[in-house]
């Protein structure tokens, strides 16, 4: 999974709760676990460097990663239960969906801006932001 990929690649790894880790964090190079990973409510990576305040961007950039590794393929809405069959979405839960994609987008802009370009992953990542952007659209029109 996205954690996995991520873990793999830091130094010190120990597990301190439920899909929560500490580490060494790669940014700034010391030897502590300063470096904490959770799960965010949808599923993606947070990372929060509790000793240089290194920012993610260079955390995931150090070990060879972008942004777009942090967020799963299929982004989890947690709160919400799955709806009766033929019933459509509410409004805010179809904007949200909207913000989330809208979101990959800014990472991918941000990371093209820093980095010069964006792996394969984020590319087939940001195919399915669009794809998800249409599905929003087709959510909202009239039968
Ligand atoms: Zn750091």
């Amino acid at each position: 999974m996205i954690f996995d990929n991520l873990l793999s690649r830091l130094d010190r790894v120990k597990p301190t709760g439920p899909n929560q880790w500490v580490a060494c964090c790669p940014a700034h190079g010391s030897k502590g676990q300063k470096l904490s990973i959770s799960e965010g409510d949808d599923g993606r990576i947070l990372l929060k460097c509790w000793s240089h305040n290194c920012h993610p961007t260079e955390i995931v950039g150090s070990v060879g990663l972008t942004m777009p590794d942090l967020f799963p393929e299929n982004i989890r809405y947690s709160n919400q239960k799955p709806l009766p069959k033929g019933q459509r979405f509410m409004p805010r839960t179809i904007l949200t969906a909207l913000y989330q994609e809208i979101m990959i987008v800014q990472i991918c802009a941000d990371t093209i801006l820093k980095m010069g370009s964006l792996n394969p992953n984020a590319i087939k990542r940001l195919t399915v932001a669009s794809q998800r952007i249409l599905n929003a659209i087709e959510e909202v029109t009239y039968d």
